[in-house]
């Protein structure tokens, strides 16, 4: 089953909206893998992951159908993962066939921002279902996703999700920081196939929220230690900001020596 990554920015894009440094003019001039969406991901047909403000962009692009959704998963309710505006347009009036129920799947203040949009979640055909965490979701096809607590977010419990397919296991790491303790041991029973983490701040120090070049090389080596990822496991690394100043080809040149891949908008992963 394909893992699609439909965007590898963090909150402002990039280029940022509204920015004129050199890494945004530099992206902008290459055109290419600098060009950076929100971050989102789709599972095959019927499983997706965050619906931010680029999400008709990426239907676009990537030739997407949301109609064919089944499962929306949040990772937590911040507006470059969460656009309730673009769900309103499941109402009668914007949808002018039949639709079947979508299960969203998010902590409590993904819930409160869509219903700050909406009158109902019956309003947008669908039906919510709050995150339990380390509690696994069976999704249908014989995937299940587990989310695991991040250390993220003020005031709401962020997630990232651990995919489970046939006996192969991906998982999502994105907006993350370091791994709380819990999350930590819940890996030690799992051995992955592929990691995708988030490197937010690029050669810059991350730490709680999210992560630099550096960390996410601890975070993969601890991983390693404790035996969670498999020996030909694919580590791939997204959720870029400018602010980070690392185009493409400075993170491939980084990472490559590492045996870690750069994600680009539109790379597919297999599950
Ligand atoms: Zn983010
Ligand atoms: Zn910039
Ligand atoms: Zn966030």
């Amino acid at each position: 089953m394909t893992f699609t990554i439909l965007g590898t920015a963090a909150a402002e894009g990039w280029p940022a909206l509204w920015c004129p440094c050199e890494a945004c003019e530099q992206a902008r001039a290459l055109g290419g893998k600098n060009i950076r969406r929100r971050s989102a991901y789709q599972l095959g047909e019927r499983i997706h992951v965050d619906f931010g403000p680029d999400s008709f962009a990426q239907m676009l692009t990537f030739g997407l159908h949301y109609e064919r959704l089944e499962h929306l998963l949040f990772t937590h309710s911040h507006q470059d993962h969460l656009s309730p505006q673009e769900l309103s347009y499941r109402r009668t009036g914007f949808v002018v066939e039949p639709l079947d129920t979508l299960t969203i799947h998010g902590n409590e203040a993904v819930s409160e921002s869509i219903l700050r949009a909406v009158d109902s979640m019956e309003a947008i055909r669908a039906r919510f279902e709050p995150t339990v965490p380390l509690e696994p979701m069976d999704l249908g096809e014989g995937v299940t996703a587990t989310a695991l607590p991040a250390d993220h977010a003020e005031g709401e419990e962020a997630f990232i999700h651990l995919f489970e397919r046939e006996g192969r296991r991906l998982l999502q790491a994105n907006d993350t920081g370091l791994f709380p303790d819990p999350t930590w041991a819940f890996l030690e029973t799992k051995q992955l196939d592929l990691l995708l983490i988030e490197c937010t701040y690029g050669p810059r120090d991350g730490g709680r929220h999210h992560l630099g070049a550096n960390q996410v090389i601890e975070v993969r080596d601890e991983l390693r230690k404790i035996g969670s990822l498999k020996a030909d496991a694919r580590v791939v690394v997204t959720h870029f900001s400018h602010n980070g100043g690392w185009l493409h080809e400075r993170l491939e040149a980084f990472f490559a020596p590492q045996g870690i891949e750069v994600a680009f908008d539109g790379m597919q992963l297999d599950l």
